[in-house]
Order: structure tokens, then sequence, then C-alpha cells
């Protein structure tokens, strides 16, 4: 009888802690999360000036999403404008002032998901698109396809109608600034034949990639990612944001997650949908579940980086084993975060 009234009692406990839990569940019915990229971000190597110029875009992108989200827009819309924006900043590897390959041009990356549908749409290596997630859309929209590439991709772009620009509008000084810095380094390595420390190598080029996950009222989750990849890459590299499950991925059952950093190793894990995988099979939180990717599988591989991801509840993650990520956050009530240090 004892047992009886303990069990009865367990059982009631239970259920009120599922009812809190439902609660909280419909705190944030609408949120979304963008990134600028991870990487050897530090304070000591920032100026004041170029610090709030990211500051400021940040916020600029992610207020653009949000106001679209609360005015009961789609997570689709308010995930493509904000890297809109951030794709035509030329602070971030995106579009305009996306990194330069070893031929001195930009090859732009991108992917987008939708978590409803499990549609996706991806264009890589393309050299004319000036806003190469909303050609990924196009792709998932209006194709029979999930990626296109090259030529292929400038070519579909120009017959959605997408705006093309010549391969100059992407370049800025900087970027052939760290070109040069780059190809010293390989350089050197040619002449001493002393092996490219990698880690050095990569972390000495700045990434800046962008991302934005995003849930809409209605309950919709929608991923997207945009890169110039990699300083230096060579025989068409393609790196993880144009893949869908490693840079990108969205269902609605789980989350939306879009990564940033050293993509052989997101494509190696598997990363963005791996962190769903452990929500939907292992019952993972949303920070739990992206920590464990990105610490300790992708750490542990000598691979860095970071994601943002958003759950079906508003939860959120921005995970990174960088000292760094540009990042910003609102959730429905309008409350603001604008990071770039990981220890902010
Ligand atoms: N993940 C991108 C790539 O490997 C680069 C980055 O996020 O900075 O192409």
């Amino acid at each position: 009888m004892k047992n009886i009234i303990l069990i009865s009692a367990f059982i009631l406990l239970g259920c009120n802690e599922n009812k809190l839990n439902l609660k909280k569940e419909i705190t944030h019915d609408f949120g979304i999360v963008i990134h600028g990229g991870a990487g050897t971000i530090l304070k000591k190597n920032m100026s004041d000036e170029i610090e709030l110029k990211y500051r400021n875009i940040l916020e600029v992108a992610v207020k653009a999403g949000h106001e679209i989200l609360k005015n009961g827009g789609t997570s689709q819309l308010a995930v493509e404008k904000s890297i809109n924006i951030l794709e035509d900043s030329p602070l971030f590897n995106s579009g305009k002032g996306a990194v330069l390959n070893s031929k001195g041009y930009a090859e732009l990356d991108a992917s987008f998901m939708d978590g409803k549908s499990l549609n996706a749409g991806a264009v890589s290596g393309a050299k004319k698109i000036k806003n190469p997630i909303s050609a990924a859309i196009k792709v998932m929209e209006n194709s029979p396809h999930v990626m296109l590439s090259g030529n292929g991709a400038d070519e579909f772009a120009r017959q959605q109608n997408l705006e093309l620009m010549n391969a100059d509008y992407f370049i800025t000084e900087r970027r052939k600034k760290n070109l040069e810095k780059v190809k010293s380094i390989e350089n050197i390595s040619k002449k001493t034949s002393n092996k490219i420390n990698y880690d050095e190598f990569y972390k000495s080029q700045l990434y800046g990639t962008v991302g934005c996950v995003a849930l809409d009222k209605h309950g919709n989750l929608a991923a997207g990612t945009s890169t110039g990849g990699m300083t230096n890459k060579k025989w068409n590299r393609i790196g993880d944001a144009p893949i869908i499950g490693a840079g990108t991925y969205a269902n609605n059952l789980t989350c939306a997650v879009s990564s940033t950093g050293w993509g052989e190793f997101f494509i190696r894990t598997v990363a963005a949908f791996d962190i769903a995988a452990l929500m939907e099979y292992k019952n993972y939180k949303i920070e739990d579940a992206a920590s464990l990717v990105i610490n300790d599988k992708i750490g542990k591989l000598g691979g860095n980086g970071g994601v943002i991801a958003i759950d079906k509840k508003g939860n959120i993650a921005m995970e990174m084993n960088t000292p760094g990520m540009y990042r910003a956050h609102m959730n429905s009530e309008g409350k603001i975060l604008v990071k770039i240090y990981k220890d902010e």
C-alpha cells in the first residue's frame, strides 16, 4: 500500500513537471540567431572602431530577421534577409568581402534548409552571384536538385533573375592582403621543406562565414549558411557550408543549425546533422548536443569552429572552441544579445 502511494505521488509529480516544462516550451514562440564566423578573434587584435562596426552590423542583421518573424513572416525569409545583410557587408567572408582562392578571386558557397519540408538547396563555387543564400533558396524552390556548382550555379542564378556581379565586386584590399600572407606561409614551408603547421596555418586565415537559424510563429525552423570558404583554396575546394548535414541542417522535429570553422572537420563529423540527431534519437538538450559535437567530436579530431542552433521551443546554442565567434540572438520578447569573444 505504502508503495502504491509513493508511486502515485511520483506519477503526480511527473505530470506537474511536464506541465511546467510545457509552460516553458511556449515562452519563446519565435527567435533568431546569426553568426559571422568563428576563429582566432582576439580583443587585443581588434580596434574599438572595428569592433563597433562588427557589433553594429550584427545588430542590424539580427533585427531585420527579427522584424520579419515578429510580423508573422517565415523563418525562411528571416534567414534569407539577415544573411543578405551580412553578405553585402565587406566585413564578413561571404558575398562582398569573401576570401580569395589561390587564383585571386572569390568562389562562393551557400546552403539553405527548411525544417518543415526537409527541402534544401545549395550552390558551391559560384563566381558571380551577389547573394549566394538567395540562389540556394531558388535551387530549393525552382529546380529539381539540391546542389548546383560553378558556372552552372551562376547560370541558374541568372535565369532566376538574381543579381550577378563581376569578380571585382567581391574583392577587397583586406582579403588581397590575407591571400598574400597565406601564400607566403605556404612558400616558406615549401622552401624550408618544413611541414606546414596546419593548425596555425588555418588559424592565420580570418574566418567570417555567415549563417542564420530561425524559428517562426508557425513553428517552422530554417537554417542558412553562406561563405567564401578558405583563403588560398585550390582545386575548386568545397567546404562544409554548402553541404546539407555538415554546414546547415533544419528539422522541425528538433532544431536548425548553421556551422562555421574549419570545414573539413564539419564534413567529416556531419556536424549540423549530428546535433539534430543527438536531439532526435537521444533526447539531448540543444546546448549539450552543440557542445558535444564542437568540443568532443570536432575538437578531439583537431578541428575548430562553432555553431549556432535554435530548437523548436526557441532554446538556442552558440557554441565554439575558438577564442571568438561573431554572433547575435533575439528572442520573441525582443531581448537582443550581440557577442564576439568566447568569454563575453
Ligand atoms: N566553414 C567554412 C569553410 O570551411 C569556413 C568558415 O566557416 O570560416 O569553407
